[in-house]
């Protein structure tokens, strides 16, 4: 995935905010009907019913003729896969969108001529019905299948080209490496790397607070509102960009570095429990680590997963989580008390020590290793992560 800055002109601005108004209203409509399905009742319209009925629609109606019909199915395509993955339980319920919070939508069967290059620092996408629309060409553009335009909460248009990912040759080392969702660190390498997701800096924080104190002052409608407003969702897409930067460089080093990477298999809806769980203990700052991990739940982990996957296929074992921070990897002693405190595990049996997501890392890395193994030996441990190709779904996050 990679994702340039639009530049369109005031008039395809228009017309863009036309496509994302229109993928707005059939995403909406797929939701207001399920909104009534309930298990064991009929079953909601699938994809291929809702086409049907968007061709109805499109009749009944000028305003969404006059779109774009790849814009309209997409739509609905996102939501189905969307629906998919909440079936999956690793998303959340698909939602009512609202106008002006990243909004978007996705054009595909792009054609290699669609998109091209005109200067050093400036290329053009074809956009139906918008035309050739400028961007910042400010990385090579692969051979794009499809691409996602969205506007995020700052008024910043994108555009997101998905290309078949490249997966990152092997090392060829057979060296493994766990990878766990620390409640200390957002995660922690077998290695005793300790990764941090960056986040806003302390003067920019600050800034955030007393940006959000303005906007509680400001009267509604007025313009100074409107600008703090603004200048609140700057500061918060710099954050999310700084995360989105954070998981390609992160799954690129480790997919580059090991042969074999272990991950846990965490649910979003189980990870939400252990988070609750890490609360029993409670010590300082909990809440603001509890928010932390959601933070991290909602943006981050979820996509390193992913990328993960997408570069080093067939590479990528997701290990049970169960026990791996409680047991002691030097002796394999499993004991809740070994686990001193969030950031310490001290093995109650053998006194072996160690950073204590760094020895979870260490039991997920063991592990994965053994499948890893099995599997070059046809043992029927299981096979790595079967993950239909997401490239070209959703892409807003
Ligand atoms: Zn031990």
């Amino acid at each position: 995935m990679s994702r340039y800055r639009l530049h369109p002109s005031p008039a395809q601005e228009a017309t863009l905010l036309e496509h994302c108004g229109h993928a707005r209203y059939v995403w909406n409509l797929a939701v207001e009907q399920h909104a009534h399905w309930q298990p064991g009742r009929t079953p909601a319209p699938g994809f291929a019913e809702q086409c049907r009925q968007l061709t109805e629609a499109r009749a009944a109606s000028p305003w969404l003729t006059a779109g774009s019909i790849i814009v309209q199915q997409q739509a609905l395509k996102d939501f189905h896969q969307a629906m998919a993955n909440f079936f999956g339980t690793t998303h959340r319920r698909p939602t009512w969108r609202r106008r002006g919070r990243s909004e978007g939508f996705r054009i595909v069967a792009v054609k290699p001529g669609d998109v091209r290059r005109l200067s050093r620092k400036v290329g053009q996408v074809r956009i139906p019905k918008v035309g050739w629309v400028r961007f910042r060409w400010s990385r090579p553009v692969g051979e794009a299948k499809s691409f996602r335009v969205t506007r995020d909460a700052a008024g910043r248009w994108h555009v997101a080209f998905a290309i078949v990912p490249v997966s990152i040759a092997t090392p060829g080392t057979d060296a493994a490496v766990g990878v766990d969702r620390g409640v200390v660190v957002s995660a922690a390498l077998s290695t005793s790397e300790l990764l941090t997701v960056p986040a806003l800096g302390e003067a920019e924080k600050k800034r955030l607070v007393r940006l959000q104190r303005a906007l509680a002052r400001a009267k509604p409608g007025s313009k100074r509102r409107a600008k703090v407003k603004a200048a609140v969702a700057r500061l918060r897409a710099r954050e999310g960009d700084r995360r989105k930067d954070w998981v390609e460089q992160t799954s690129t080093d480790l997919a580059r570095r090991f042969d074999v990477i272990g991950i846990e298999d965490l649910k979003v809806s189980a990870m939400t429990r252990a988070a609750k769980g890490t609360l029993e203990a409670p010590g300082r700052n909990v809440r603001q680590k509890a928010g932390l991990n959601r933070g991290i739940l909602a943006n981050g982990w979820g996509r390193l997963a992913a990328r993960l996957e997408d570069k080093a296929p067939g590479r990528v074992w997701k290990v049970d989580p169960r026990y791996t921070s409680q047991t002691c990897n030097a002796c394999k002693h499993i004991a809740r008390e070994s686990r001193e405190n969030q950031a310490l595990f001290s093995c109650v049996a053998c006194k072996h020590r160690d950073h204590a997501d760094v020895n979870a890392a260490k039991n997920i890395r063991d592990t994965a290793a053994g499948h890893a193994v099995a599997a070059r030996g046809g043992l029927p441990l299981g096979g790595p992560v079967n993950r239909e190709p997401q490239r070209d779904l959703l892409l807003t996050g």
